[in-house]
């Protein structure tokens, strides 16, 4: 038997984080045991555009790398895979439920129902419809048409004995079929349900591990019923939790982010990608940046494998210890038998720590290419990006080290790249640093320090400037920091030495010159 998983959106024009933790759970099953993983596209409610709400979810997916074998964009042999493709095959199941007598024709209005139902609540009886308006002849129908209703197709649940049924999750799991509705499966107007819909693709499509998240357990009963009643082999099942927001166990919702930046973390994280993409112009709506899609993370410039091995870890876990992971371990070591009955929340703070991790194994070559698109977005170099351009990026990015986290932290240079006589400069710093002594007092021969050392590369400005502070007596630190203000305009960066040799003797001249010329106010 070759293992199928499926992942079936709904086109909502975003691509949720527990979304693409239960897509990930999929994807690991099939690639682990060798069989496939399908994509397929719930859009039977859809009244958008489709494709354009499905474009962010495969966007998401190709950026994690999930590929999928058979579905959207990709076709296959079990398509189409779009369920709003699908409405004859999906009337045909339902008239073979019809047929075998374990659906029926309902002509109750929607209101006759609900009468019902809140008859029972009041009365603590079980809510159980009456069937009362459920046509068995074709006499009946005519009569009930004849009042001008109109008829929806229902399941006609058992009402006695026990669903049983495996979750790799939950165990042995039994429902009292007296609980269980009559489900309307094809509405008065021909359209049909999701878990008709979904019965039924799952048969053509031949999966054999439904692993979904939790709130579709309730679903199963029903799906058994159709499936079994339509003669398809039943699949295995996996319930997952789902993800739950940070520090509670509600479930991961992309419209609680004002809440979730009560959580200190959370707003750190948040502030930090914020001032990122307002740099670039990005347009930060909770639709289009928003922590709890996947989106967010694209943007920002996260790693793929880092934002996968954090994914992972919520809700499975190897051994309890265990948190790294690469692609093929996690593929390797996968299995549904240690996911965790309990939902995982959200921990960007753990998040960012893997990427920050991961980050550090990346190739200066590989991350300045990677960080570049950031400053074309933000207008600091052109596109295509010269040679020497991609050259400075490559110092900078070394030069920075562990502190570039993501790679839309290449902004923080931003200095490097702006002309040099646009460079905006602290005031303070100034104020601080060489507007009085000693800052004042030294930068002359500091200039000329600059203007003299050869060749003009860190080891040799390093020496020399050494030899001034051994000369003067001073702190090495008070005198770095002059010089630093003096060609960035500002007070925080990586090494000075490194600094001035990535901008070159000519630039570090004219903005030191530029900067005496800002002194006096
Ligand atoms: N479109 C459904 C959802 O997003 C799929 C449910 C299922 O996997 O059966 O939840």
């Amino acid at each position: 038997m070759t293992v199928r998983t499926r992942f079936a959106p709904s086109p909502t024009g975003y691509l949720h984080i527990g979304g693409v933790r239960t897509a990930l759970f999929n994807w690991l099953y099939a690639r682990k045991h060798g069989g496939q993983f399908i994509l397929r596209i719930d859009d039977t409610d859809q009244q958008r555009n489709v494709a354009e709400a499905l474009q962010p979810i495969l966007d998401g997916f190709r950026w994690l790398g999930l590929d999928w074998d058979e579905g959207a964009a990709v076709g296959g042999p079990c398509g189409p895979y779009y369920q709003s493709h699908k409405l004859d095959r999906y009337q045909e199941a339902v008239r073979q439920l019809l047929d075998k007598g374990l659906a029926y024709w309902d002509y109750a209005r929607p209101e006759e129902t609900k009468a019902e139902m809140e008859a029972a609540e009041k009365e603590k009886r079980p809510k159980i419809y009456s069937r009362r308006w459920m046509a068995v002849t074709e006499a009946d129908r005519k009569r009930f048409e004849a009042e001008g209703r109109q008829a929806a197709v229902k399941l006609k649940m058992p009402r006695e004995g026990v669903c049983r049924f495996h979750d790799h999750v939950r165990g042995d799991v039994e429902v009292a079929w007296a609980g269980e509705q009559d489900t309307v499966i094809q509405r008065s107007d021909g359209t049909v349900m999701y878990n008709l819909a979904n019965v039924v693709d799952d048969f053509d499509m031949k999966i054999t591990h439904v692993i979904r998240a939790e709130e579709h357990l309730s679903n199963t009963p029903r799906q058994i019923f159709m499936l079994e009643g339509l003669g398809y082999p039943r699949p295995e099942y996996a319930h997952v939790p789902a993800v739950s927001e940070p520090g509670s166990k509600n479930k991961l919702s992309k419209r609680k982010i004002a809440q979730y930046l009560k959580n200190p973390d959370f707003k750190k994280m948040y502030d930090h990608a914020k001032a990122l993409a307002d740099r670039v112009g990005l347009t930060t709506t909770p639709d289009s940046f928003n922590p709890v899609l996947i989106d967010f993370y694209k943007q920002v410039g996260y790693l793929p494998d880092a934002v996968m091995n954090y994914l992972v870890l919520l809700g499975w876990s190897l051994d309890d210890k265990t948190e790294d992971f690469t692609r093929q371990q996690m593929i390797d070591l996968f299995s549904l038998d240690r996911v965790v009955k309990a939902s995982a929340s959200l921990d960007v703070k753990k998040l960012f720590a893997f990427q920050e991790r991961y980050m550090q194994a990346v190739p200066v070559a590989e991350k300045a290419e990677r960080a570049l698109p950031y400053l074309v977005r933000a207008g600091l170099v052109p596109d295509p990006a010269p040679a020497e351009v991609r050259a400075t990026v490559g110092q900078i990015v070394e030069a920075a080290g562990p502190r570039l986290k993501v790679f839309g932290d290449i902004l923080d240079y931003d200095d490097f790249f702006l002309p040099d006589d646009q460079l905006p400069y602290d005031e303070k710093a100034l104020d601080k640093h060489l507007r009085k002594d000693p800052g004042a007092g030294w930068i002359g021969d500091l200039r000329a320090i600059v203007a003299s050392a050869e060749p003009f590369d860190a080891p040799t400005l390093k020496q020399r400037i050494e030899e001034f502070i051994q000369a003067r007596g001073a702190k090495p630190i008070p005198v770095t920091q002059t010089l630093r203000v003096a060609v960035t305009g500002k007070e925080v960066g990586f090494g000075v030495y490194e600094t001035l040799a990535i901008l070159g003797r000519d630039r570090c001249l004219a903005r030191i010159d530029r900067a005496l010329g800002l002194l006096v106010k």
